[in-house]
């Protein structure tokens, strides 16, 4: 950060290290950040506020202070309890900040505290950083901080591996941008009209975002001039890679000026990412965001898929068979949120809703509910769940597909709390499939499928969830002494009248405990069979199909199990007796099989998991003891009973 400060200091003041200066900015800025530690989050309905009237002129005296004055007066007295933004600390200019108050950017993320100092000062980076974790800023401000605005030709290309991506960070910049004057943003991508293009180069553009067919296009015919070029973004390097632009995106490095900064951004870093920034970045800077090993990994996290129509219902199955202790359920709109309550409501949960017309007090009252357990089931936006922490949380319904990765990151974060492990279940449409990809790139790890409930684990989750009451009003008993004496003689009056024996009541007692609900769910299975929610995992699925650009390959569904897509001809398909529900991963399977049968890893093939099953292809030829044995194995503490699928 220092470097960042000692640009900006250089970039007003002609050249010279200006000690005092910095020396002064620090502890400035030091008083700043704590204002900033201090102060609450702005809640949604104020960032709300500042969206809808961008660049009004909130941007805080102290933050103006700090920008020019400040930097050579060096008086730490920005002691006042307006909440600054923390951007302001990196020297950025007044209509920068304003831009991000009016989007709500406050804290900058880790990546941009890393890489916006390097950036302003000019120099080469490379970022390693998943997905949603606030690159674009990263690179954005920086550049927008250094560009000059009398020049005509563009300062600053862009290159990303989709035309989604390339529009993202257009606007994002436009957004940045929005109260700088004479900005000009353009995004160019195949597919969009040529001269259309051309028009607007020619009119004069600094920032170019695009794909790299269709920025060498341009290159090629002179209509894209890069002589005055200052800085090179390659957004999401390894995606172009696997898109094979990776020739392309060498041919533009090396048409551009010699004197150039080039950022380099990525996921991961295989080797000819490595190669690329060896061979043409200046003595990179460079920046790794590790993902935090708490997000996600404690939390199990699932996905199912099922109509529009359906989702109510689905809903209440997933409750059924997977409800625990405190659950959330995230619904798109406040008319859902109600609808949905209500209709649990109708099925006997305690449920809350908390959405933007929920006042403060309320919401506050609701937490508490939810903490001490006379709520089991929120229904929530995402604008009010911001920042709930309620440890119980046991579960996290994302009935409606969250906004983006970062939400859905948001949104699973309420569970798996205070080192607790937690579930997180994504309903997605047979549309919104493209966006699991996404989805599970923001969190780093497969969201895996699952089918909505069928009658039998529900009716296994009601029967589980009885024991459970009975055994804990054993160890715990409801009643005081002397009512409990009461109800033993009850019980002793009607052994006697009906003259029948301990068991048979206790029996005609936990029926009562019913309540007159029916205690299975009778009937046709309804769900499972060829629903759109019959979605399985295959471990060996290419994951590469569903990156951006590309639409996922459709779902199997349970037909596959018998065979339709069979397992490869030197193998033969079995089934084996434990599924989701007894939380078994590909790993379990591979692993117990591998050592009982002497079978490498590697020779065994598919794994697909069902609800109470799995199938798992295996070599042809299984000897039969091997065989014997695999039956009596035990994985997640159940027998794999494995029978062979074919007969
Ligand atoms: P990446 O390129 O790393 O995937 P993005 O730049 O697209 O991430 O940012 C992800 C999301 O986070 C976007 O919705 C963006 O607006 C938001 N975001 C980025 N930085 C901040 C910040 N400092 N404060 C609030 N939101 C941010
Ligand atoms: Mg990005």
């Amino acid at each position: 950060m220092s470097k960042g400060k000692a640009a900006r200091v250089q970039g007003t003041h002609s050249h010279g290290p200006l000690p005092a200066c910095v020396e002064g900015f620090t502890r400035l800025q030091h008083s700043v950040t704590q204002i900033i530690d201090g102060s609450t989050l702005i809640g949604a309905a104020d960032s709300q506020a500042a969206i809808e009237q961008p660049c009004e002129d909130t941007v805080l005296p102290s933050v103006v202070a700090l920008q020019e004055d400040d930097l050579t007066l060096a008086q730490p007295e920005a002691e006042t309890s307006v909440p600054v933004s923390a951007f302001a600390a990196f020297g950025l200019r007044r209509e920068l900040l304003d831009g991000l108050a009016a989007i709500g950017f406050e804290e900058p993320s880790p990546i941009q505290k890393a890489a916006i100092p390097e950036l302003m000062l000019g120099r080469d980076l490379v970022g390693q950083a998943q997905t949603g974790t606030g690159k674009t800023a990263a690179f954005g401000l920086p550049l927008l901080e250094r560009l000059d605005a009398g020049q005509r030709t563009p300062q600053v290309l862009v290159l990303t591996p989709t035309r989604e991506l390339a529009m993202q960070v257009a606007e994002a910049f436009n957004s940045y941008a929005a109260c700088m004057k004479g900005v000009k943003v353009l995004p160019i991508y195949g597919g969009a009209d040529f001269r259309d293009q051309i028009q607007h180069l020619r009119r004069g553009v600094q920032i170019v975002v695009g794909t790299p067919g269709r920025v060498m296009d341009h290159m090629r015919q002179g209509t894209l001039d890069l002589s005055g070029l200052r800085s090179l973004v390659l957004d999401e390097a390894d995606e172009m890679l696997r898109m094979g632009f990776i020739d392309d995106v060498k041919w533009v490095l090396e048409q551009l000026p010699a004197e150039r900064q080039v950022v380099l951004f990525s996921a991961t870093m295989p080797s000819e990412i490595r190669r690329i920034s060896q061979n043409y970045l200046k003595d990179p800077a460079e920046v790794t965001i590790r993902q935090k090993a708490a997000d996600g990994r404690r939390i199990r996290q699932r996905h199912l898929v099922v109509n529009g129509p359906q989702k109510l219902e689905a809903l209440e199955r997933v409750l059924e068979a997977e409800g625990s202790e405190g659950v959330i359920i995230f619904a798109r709109t406040k008319a859902i949120t109600l609808t949905v309550a209500e209709s649990l409501e109708q099925h006997g949960y305690d449920v809350a809703v908390l959405n933007g017309d929920v006042p403060q007090t309320q919401r506050e009252r609701t937490i508490e509910r939810l903490r001490d357990g006379r709520v089991n089931v929120l229904v929530a936006t995402d604008v009010a769940a911001r920042g709930l922490d309620v440890d119980r949380i046991g579960l996290v319904i994302n009935y409606d597909i969250p906004f983006d990765g970062e939400a859905y990151v948001h949104r699973i974060g309420r569970t798996g709390r205070a080192g607790r492990s937690g579930e997180a279940i994504l309903f997605l449409t047979p549309r919104e499939r493209r966006f699991l990809g996404g989805l599970e790139r923001a969190v780093n790890q497969p969201i895996e499928a699952m089918e909505v409930p069928g009658n039998a684990s529900i009716n296994q989750h009601r029967l589980d969830r009885l024991r459970q009451k009975l055994t804990t009003i054993l160890q715990q008993p409801v009643c005081n002494p002397e009512e409990r004496a009461l109800l033993a003689e009850i019980l002793q009056r009607v052994a006697q009248e009906q003259s029948c024996s301990p068991d048979q009541l206790a029996l005609a007692a936990l029926e009562l405990g019913l309540g007159g609900k029916p205690l299975l769910l009778q009937g046709e299975e309804r769900w499972g069979q060829s629903r759109p929610g019959a979605a399985t995992r295959e471990r060996d699925r290419d994951r590469g199909d569903r990156e951006r650009g590309g639409d996922r390959r459709p779902f199997n569904d349970r037909t596959q199990e018998r065979g339709e897509d069979g397992p490869e001809d030197n193998m033969e398909r079995f089934r084996i007796e434990v599924g989701w529900r007894d939380r078994v991963k590909p790993g379990n399977i591979v692993g117990a099989i591998a050592n009982e049968s002497g079978l490498a890893g590697r020779s065994i093939g598919k794994i697909r998991i069902f609800d109470a099953h799995s199938t798992v292809d295996l070599p042809k030829g299984m000897p039969d003891d091997v065989f014997a044995d695999l039956r009596r194995l035990r994985v997640m503490n159940k027998e794999l009973q494995i029978s062979r699928l074919g007969s």
